[in-house]
Order: structure tokens, then sequence, then C-alpha cells
């Protein structure tokens, strides 16, 4: 289970009703069973105690992740950008950033945007549960293209279709072994040129994935792929 210090009493967890009917009533976990408990990005081993408390024993060791990764992500179809928020949880993303773009189908107004938030959230939390992630994904609030420098890390792409020179090739900016890597997918309709002319003043270099057109979602699953495969070689 996920939960947040404020659950944390002593050597016990207060769980919410949801949580514990979860825990005590549908899993109906047996009381010398273990339970992770991850509270902070620390991982608590517990046994079920009366409801709603856990009763913790012990702790996990956690390993940093190897590279820091922020996904800067145009809004797409809604179905589309929540199966990328999915499969972006699990393959080891720290941080996402959602942005609108000129061609975005998907422009949200500051309430839509607040909704749509939660349920985001929601997602990935089901997606590290999901996953046996233990440390969250950050989710940040919907912003534009022009403060996405906000986010930067050691290496900063953006994946552009129209890159075509060989050297431009993301593997080509992987080889340095980045710590921290932040990259930019387009929407649907790709970037516009001068947008990505913006992201380029502001450091994100553009790079390749290749000569096929990727849908945004596979774009993303590639890049996160590729810095996971260089990270162990
Ligand atoms: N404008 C394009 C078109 O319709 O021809 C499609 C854009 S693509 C569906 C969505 C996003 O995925 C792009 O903005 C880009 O960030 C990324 N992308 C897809 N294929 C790529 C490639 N081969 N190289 C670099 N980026 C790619």
């Amino acid at each position: 289970v996920f939960t947040d210090a404020k659950c944390a009493l002593n050597n016990e967890f207060c769980l919410d009703e949801k949580q514990a009917h979860h825990i005590f009533d549908v899993l109906r976990t047996r009381e010398n069973e273990t339970i992770r408990v991850i509270c902070d990005d620390e991982v608590f081993l517990a046994h079920p105690a009366k409801k709603p408390y856990l009763y913790v024993f012990g702790k996990e060791e956690t390993e940093p992740r190897l590279v820091d990764v922020t996904l800067c992500a145009a809004l797409i179809k809604s179905d589309r950008f929540e199966w990328m928020l999915q499969k972006a949880c699990e393959l080891g993303v720290s941080r996402i950033v959602p942005f609108v773009s000129r061609y975005s189908i998907i422009q949200l107004d500051d309430k839509k945007a607040l909704k749509k938030m939660e349920r985001w959230n929601s997602i990935l939390m089901a997606a590290c549960r999901q996953c046996n992630r233990s440390d969250k994904v950050e989710l940040l609030p919907v912003t534009t293209i022009d403060n996405l420098a906000e986010y930067k890390s050691r290496c900063n792409l953006v994946a552009y279709e129209k890159e075509d020179e060989p050297s431009r090739h993301l593997a080509n900016f992987l080889q340095k072994n980045p710590s921290s890597v932040t990259f930019c997918v387009g929407p649907e309709g790709g970037f516009t040129p001068a947008e990505i002319e913006r992201l380029n003043e502001q450091g994100f270099a553009s790079c390749s994935l290749g000569n096929d057109i990727l849908r945004a979602e596979t774009a993303v699953c590639y890049v996160l792929s590729c810095i996971e495969y260089q990270t162990h070689c």
C-alpha cells in the first residue's frame, strides 16, 4: 500500500477506509502475511493488526534510480494519454509534466485540468502498485512550452521526427550516460517549427527516434526503454 506520513503512528500505520477495506475485507490478509507499506519513498514491512491498523516490524532497503527521468508530454487524446502515463510509470519515469501545444487535439481549461490531475494521479498510483515501485511518479500541473525550461536536467531533448541527421539519434545523446534526462514528446499532430525553435532556444536538443514516425505514446516507451537499456550496458 502507498500511504503518507500522516498515517504513521509509532510502530503502526492507520490506513484510510478504502485501503483498510481492500487489505482486510477484500484480500482478507492474514496476521502472519507481510504487507509492503510505501511512505515518503521508504518501504516498511508490516503485518495486519486490528482493522485499520498495520503493525510495522521492519524496513526494506531501496535503491535510488540510476537515471532521474522527466517526461514532458504534450496532451494527446485522453485514453492514449492515460495509457502513456501507465507505461511511463512501468518504464521508470520519475516525473511527468503535461503541456498544451498548438496541435494538441485536447486543450484543457483550468477546471478540467484539475479534475484530470486527480484521475491521472490515481492511474499513476495504480501503476506504481502494479509494478511494485517503491517511489511515486511526480505529476506536475499542466503547463505550456514556454515553461518547460523549469524542468531541465543534465541532458535535455525534444523528440522531433523531422530531425534526420544520423548523429542526432537519441542513442548518441544517451551514450554519455547522463545521470538525469528531460525529454519532450509532441502531440498527435507533432510540434510546429516555431515550437521546436522555442524548445531549442530553451536548451532542448532535437533528437531523432529513427526513420519511422511513432505515435506519441510509442515514442515515450521507446525513449524510456532506451534509457533503461543504456543504464545497464
Ligand atoms: N507530425 C507527425 C506527423 O503526423 O507526421 C507526427 C507526430 S508523432 C505522432 C508525435 C510525437 O512523437 C512527435 O511530436 C515527436 O515528439 C515524437 N516522434 C514520433 N516519431 C518520432 C521520430 N521518428 N523521431 C523523433 N520523434 C518522434
